[in-house]
Order: structure tokens, then C-alpha cells, then sequence
């Protein structure tokens, strides 16, 4: 299955992103290449941390890259592709360990590689992808080296595309397309919703979510378990009595979808990802551990 699932910036700032991915046909080409190289601290690292728990491969120098990928590309800093990769175990892989009480889980589910990009690639119509999930196998983060500890949304993407990846290997229920069904636009979203408030109150999160229902259901996932309850419930005030029924429709076929399916428990998965969000802010990034 060859299949990019982008995650799109228009001139949000990072952590107001409201999502945008789209199934754009870039190069699917293997990106791994065999170059003799010598190890450094931190491949020593993510040898201790990602490959051995999860059997994760992250590949953050540019002769990791495709030389022929379709945008042009700037390789990723040393100092930055740490600080992510350290944010991303603590904030993000770290939270299923703690929820499913192993790291089975993110051993067997989640893509095996990380692939980091220092700048975004920026599409015909101008906007710019901040990751992809490329067949549940690989995870590609661009802007690596635009991180901010303090204003960044890297694992509210990781969970994002982890939506998708969890919805590929064990298909939603259909019962959830049907709950706005003909609602659904493409790629005319941000055209047809020009606010927020204009998307909730049709019933969707995001105007992201209105593209598809793929979108809108991973989006339905992030969007509780990585917000307040408070957060939450001020999204459903705004959307109104009708938006409110269609999202809480929706969203009660996610939380029992997680809760079925994969064993999560969508609260519990809230209350750990949110302390862990909150900690990361003060974690030393730059200290391989
Ligand atoms: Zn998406």
C-alpha cells in the first residue's frame, strides 16, 4: 500500500493548526539508503530508545533522503531532530505505554520508521505539509528545524496521523460516514468553511474535517483526548445545539470504536497526554539521556 496522508500548514502558527491533510502522490521511492556512517551520541540514543522498545527506525540526515523527492528540501538539524525526538517518546509514544501499561502497543502499531526534513515542502496551491503517514510505515516530519519547545504542535500531529494509521488497520465503523454523510467537500474545505465557528456549526471540529470522512474521524480522536474537557465543551458551545448533536454523534462511535477495538480508553488517554504535554514544556530537550 503506497498511500501519503499529509498534513498541511496554511499561515497557522503551529499550535493553532487546524488541519489539513490531503493524498497528494509524492515520490514513493524507498527513502533508505546504505551509507557506511559513523555513529554518534545520538544514534546511540535512538538506539536505546526507539529501536529497541519499538523497533522505530528515525532517520534525520540528508543522506536519508531521496535526492529526487519532489519538493526541495533542507536536511534536518542535529540539535533539533534530538529536541523532537526526545518531545516525541516523552509527550507522545510514552503516554500509550503508560495508558496500555506496555509499549507492546506502540511496538505493534506504530509506523517503523520516522523520517525528519529541516524545512516544509510547499505544494502548487502554496500551503505548506508538516507531515505525512506513508502506509502506516513511515512517519515524515518537515520544519524539523523551525521547532520550538514552547510552540510547537509535533505530537498533536503524531497523534493526528496515528488516528489514520489505527483507522487503516482496523476500519471504522461505517455508522460514523453516514452521520454527515453528503457533508463531506474535498478539497474545497477551507472554501466552504472559512471559520472554525462556521465548520463546528455544520458539525465538524475543523473545516479540515469536512474533507472526508477519514479526516473527520481522526481529527474527532485528536481533537478530545489532546484538549481540555473544558476546551472541549466550549468547541460544542460554539458549534450549537445542531452541531453539538452531529459532533457528539460522531464522537461517541470514536470513543467506542478505541475502546473496542484497540483497548483505549479515550479519558484515561486524555489525563496522561495532557499532564505529559504540560511537562515536556519544562523537560531538557538537549541532554541524550
Ligand atoms: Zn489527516
Amino acid at each position: 500500500m503506497k498511500k501519503f496522508i499529509l498534513y498541511v500548514l496554511i499561515t497557522l502558527p503551529a499550535t493553532l493548526w487546524l488541519g489539513s491533510c490531503s493524498e497528494d502522490a509524492l515520490n514513493s521511492e524507498s527513502t533508505i539508503k546504505e551509507t557506511p556512517r559513523v555513529e554518534n551520541e545520538f544514534d546511540r540514543w535512538l538506539f536505546k530508545n526507539y529501536v529497541i522498545p519499538y523497533n522505530i527506525q528515525v532517520m534525520y540526515r540528508m543522506e536519508d533522503i531521496e535526492s529526487d523527492m519532489s519538493y526541495n528540501l533542507v536536511p534536518a538539524e542535529y540539535d533539533k531532530s534530538v529536541q523532537i525526538a526526545k518531545l516525541v517518546r516523552f509527550a507522545g509514544l510514552e503516554a500509550f505505554d503508560e495508558v496500555t501499561g506496555s509499549q507492546d502497543f506502540i511496538h505493534d502499531n506504530f509506523p517503523k520508521s520516522f523520517l525528519f526534513i529541516g524545512s516544509g515542502a510547499v505544494r502548487n496551491n502554496g500551503s505548506e505539509i508538516l507531515g505525512a503517514a506513508e502506509g502506516g510505515e513511515k512517519m515524515i516530519f518537515y520544519r524539523v528545524n523551525f521547532f520550538d519547545q514552547q510552540n510547537n504542535d509535533v505530537v498533536g500531529l503524531v497523534f493526528h496521523e496515528f488516528g489514520h494509521i489505527l483507522d487503516a488497520r482496523k476500519p471504522r465503523p461505517k455508522d460514523f460516514d453516514e452521520v454527515s454523510g453528503s457533508g463531506y467537500v474535498g478539497d474545497v474545505y477551507d472554501t466552504h468553511y472559512t471559520s472554525r465557528e462556521a465548520a463546528l456549526r455544520a458539525g465538524f471540529l475543523t473545516p479540515y474535517a469536512a474533507h472526508s470522512a477519514a479526516e473527520d474521524f481522526t481529527i474527532t480522536f485528536g481533537e478530545y483526548f489532546y484538549h481540555t474537557s473544558a476546551e472541549w465543551e466550549a468547541l460544542l458551545t460554539t458549534a450549537g445545539a445542531d452541531g453539538r448533536a452531529i459532533i457528539m454523534s460522531k464522537f461517541e462511535i470514536v470513543y467506542a470504536y478505541m475502546r473496542d477495538e484497540w483497548n483505549l480508553d479515550l479519558d484515561e488517554l486524555r489525563t496522561v497526554s495532557l499532564r505529559r504535554k504540560d511537562e515536556a514544556k519544562n523537560l531538557d530537550l538537549t541532554i541524550l539521556d
